[in-house]
């Protein structure tokens, strides 16, 4: 005999929903909270400084995004919007200025830069305090040692959500699938800080829905649209959907969707993150958060509690 199951018991079994946009939210008001007593007392406000090369649709969107969001946290943003045509050298030239400006104490390179410009070299270039992206070499290999205080933005993000949804996440089995320098490797660094027994995954992978299916945090950097079905979760698990992928419907119009076919994998994870609304809005706000600490480590305050 089948047991029917009421709307309400069948509703109760789906993934809860990690709300990345009102954690967020919570977040900019803590730091909005703290930029102002930084004000108080160093005389100026903290200072973001948000370079952008050429004319990318997508990245004007992003530091667009990121100055509204700066402003609306009481940190001043210095916008540097440079033509395509602008030279490693002038960008060096640039970098090395607000590397001096006792007014900057963060610097976005926003990435990627046009062909012409060496990325590493740039980033190489940026004073590692105030390097809030998190992407300079000393700021890596402080990762790697268990030492930064400028962790990359997006995995600092699913970090603060998962701590806030599981607790202690120690002994956990985590799994991340997606190893690029700015989301899969950071990731894998915390969690194992975190005492996390963690496996990376990539494209080269063997058994990738075998290995999937062992975890009890799911992190998906990839950048395939819906990949990860439910085949590849346990039940109960918690999904970290980082991919932000545009795809075309059969009626034409567009969406974005995860790595994770989000609705079927509801089906069976404990909790998941939506997308959009998930790790992006995070993302941004772990951006500002950077900046802060990053500005009172340079004024010599002690670091905020966030
Ligand atoms: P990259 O393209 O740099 O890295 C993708 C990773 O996924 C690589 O390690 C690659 O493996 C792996 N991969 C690709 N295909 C497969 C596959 N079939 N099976 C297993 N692994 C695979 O992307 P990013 O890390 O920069 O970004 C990943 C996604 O996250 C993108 O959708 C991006 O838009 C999104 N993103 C979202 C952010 C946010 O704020 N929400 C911020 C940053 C990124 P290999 O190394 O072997 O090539």
């Amino acid at each position: 005999m089948s047991v029917m199951q009421s709307p309400a018991a069948q509703q109760a079994e789906r993934a809860v929903v990690i709300d990345g946009k009102a954690f967020a939210e919570g977040l900019r008001e803590r730091i909005v909270v703290k930029a102002r007593e930084f004000r108080e007392l160093v005389g100026k406000a903290p200072g973001l400084a948000v370079v952008l090369v050429g004319d990318d649709p997508a990245s004007q969107v992003y530091v667009r995004t990121k100055m509204n969001k700066a402003m609306d946290t009481g940190i001043e943003s210095f916008p540097f919007l440079l033509p395509a045509s602008t030279s490693q050298t002038e960008l060096l030239a640039l970098i090395e200025r607000l590397n001096e400006d006792r007014h900057v104490h963060g610097i976005l390179v926003q990435l990627p830069l046009p062909a012409h410009i060496d990325e590493v070299a740039v980033i190489a270039a940026i004073d590692p305090a105030k390097d809030v992206d998190g992407f300079h070499p000393i700021n890596v290999g402080q990762l790697g040692l268990g030492t930064a205080s400028l962790v990359p933005c997006t995995p600092l993000g699913c970090l603060m959500m998962l701590k806030h949804h599981l607790g202690d996440l120690s002994g956990l089995k985590a799994v991340v699938v997606g190893r690029s320098n700015i989301v899969g490797k950071p990731m894998a660094n915390l969690l194992l800080q975190q005492n996390c027994t963690v496996t990376v995954l990539h494209s080269r992978s063997r058994n990738l829905e075998d290995e999937c299916r062992q975890a009890d945090i799911l992190v998906l950097a990839i950048g395939r649209p819906n990949m990860i079905g439910p085949e590849s979760i346990k039940p109960g698990a918690v999904v970290i959907d980082v991919g932000i992928n545009r795809i075309i419907r059969e009626d034409g119009s567009s969406a974005l969707v995860g790595d994770a076919d989000t609705e079927a994998v509801s089906a069976v994870a404990g909790a998941i993150t939506p997308v959009p609304g998930g790790v992006g809005p995070m993302t941004v706000a772990c951006l500002m958060r950077n900046t802060l600490v990053a500005a009172c480590a340079i004024e010599g305050i002690a670091p905020p509690s966030l």
